[in-house]
């Protein structure tokens, strides 16, 4: 008796590749020319949907990113798409306005990953497979950062310990290399903070989720758009966006340094009743300048939090589309 292979029941979804691009020209071409011969490949053995788009976010770059996209586009209207920010407004948002946008276009998911081709596309199959088997988010793990420097691979260990330790959730070594069901882009949709942190937002989703390892490459061209003083700036928004506990250790700070000094003024007392004269010009100097650095840091991470409250409460629009193609 022959035994009739039943076809996959579910219909190849659409997926919507998004990629930001800020100051991308020089790569851009080459990065979309390997990123469309993969969704040909999967869109020829039925792996996803012809309805399947590239879209690029170009996040108000200065060089000619937006009109290579134009290019592209006209290339073929069908597989790429963009959307033109009205200025820099930054990776997270640029990938939240391209997430938002292939929603709004009815994609079954979207996978976010970076335009310089350091997130491996011979990755995106595991993506679709892990996707298709009932998982609403998949992640992609970096198996090994070794062509990144040793510099930036530290810095980041660094920042995922604080930042687990700090109280949030996080996946190690996953950068915004992610697939997301349509249901968690609606998910996703409901968060309105502007203060964003992607990597940190989706864990805190409560879908259910998997893992796609990969060897992140070399940029195919061009510089990392995330220089030492945006990726500070990147960690330092991360972490108040998730926690408080930094407020905690001012409170720490503080008490520890109202008994330090009042250890000394016992010490000052009981040298008095001893008839010492003191001398320690020096060690009075130092703690005050010790306690005022104290105060400034407090009054500097309240700062951070009134700021960040400063800018919530404004529910300012995150980005605003110029042009879509
Ligand atoms: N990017 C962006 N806006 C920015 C900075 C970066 O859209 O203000 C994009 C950039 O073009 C790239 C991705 O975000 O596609 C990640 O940036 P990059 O590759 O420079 O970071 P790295 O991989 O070095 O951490
Ligand atoms: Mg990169």
């Amino acid at each position: 008796m022959n035994v009739v292979q039943t076809p996959s029941i579910t219909p190849p979804p659409s997926i919507y590749f998004v990629l930001p691009c800020y100051n991308e020209a020089e790569g851009l071409t080459q990065t979309a020319d390997a990123l469309s011969a993969k969704v040909v490949y999967l869109t020829s053995t039925k792996q996803i949907s012809s309805g399947s788009r590239i879209l690029f976010v170009d996040d108000g770059s200065k060089d000619t990113t937006w009109q290579i996209i134009q290019t592209l586009h006209e290339r073929n209207r069908h597989l790429f798409g963009g959307v033109k920010l009205s200025h820099n407004r930054g990776h997270q948002n640029a990938l939240l306005a391209g997430l938002m946008t292939a929603r709004e276009h009815g994609c079954d998911a979207a996978i976010s990953m970076d335009a310089d081709l350091q997130d491996d596309v011979n990755a995106i199959d595991e993506f679709i497979e892990k996707f298709r088997s009932g998982n609403e988010i998949v992640y992609g793990v970096r198996s090994a950062r070794k062509k990144d420097t040793w510099f930036k691979r530290t810095t980041a260990e660094t920042f995922y310990k604080i930042f687990e330790w700090m109280g949030a959730e996080t996946i190690p070594d996953h950068a915004d290399y992610r697939l997301m069901s349509r249901e968690a882009l609606d998910a996703l949709s409901e968060y309105h903070e502007v203060n964003l942190f992607l990597r940190g937002i989706v864990p805190t989703l409560g879908y259910q989720t998997s893992k796609v390892y990969y060897e992140r490459g070399k940029r195919a061209a061009g510089e990392s758009k995330y220089p030492l003083k945006k990726m500070i700036f990147f960690a330092i928004q991360g972490i108040t966006s998730f926690s408080t506990k930094p407020l905690s250790f001012v409170t720490g700070a503080g008490l520890l340094s109202i008994l330090i000094a009042f250890g000394m003024f016992i010490y000052v007392l009981a040298s008095l009743g001893f008839g010492h004269t003191i001398t320690g010009w020096g060690s009075m100097m130092i703690s005050i300048w010790l306690i005022g650095g104290l105060i400034m840091l407090s009054l500097g991470v309240v700062g951070e939090y009134v700021g960040k409250i400063y800018m919530e409460s404004k529910h300012r629009p995150r980005y605003r589309i110029e042009t879509t193609l």
